[in-house]
């Protein structure tokens, strides 16, 4: 095992080429619950739909450009 392992494509921000500090912001959670009526009056749930209305977005820390395009490598590196 090499302790010396060399990283060349860091995460880097094209703007102003910030490679240290990130911001992720999450989109609002819309949950939508689906109810049947029963013939008492009462409710029950049926179904329950959880969406992200604009799903994970990824900003640079320093300038804080808008770099969504680079959150699928960011996630997939976040330990
Ligand atoms: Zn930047």
């Amino acid at each position: 095992m090499s302790q010396n392992v060399h990283v060349s494509n860091l995460l880097r921000c094209p703007e102003c080429g910030n490679d240290q500090e990130f911001v992720e912001v999450s989109g609002e959670v819309i949950t939508t619950t689906f109810y049947q009526q029963n013939p008492d009056g009462s409710f029950t749930p049926v179904d329950q739909e959880d969406e992200q209305a604009s799903g994970q977005r990824l900003y640079c820390g320093k300038c804080e450009k808008d770099i969504t395009a680079l959150y699928e490598r960011f996630a997939e590196m976040v330990f």
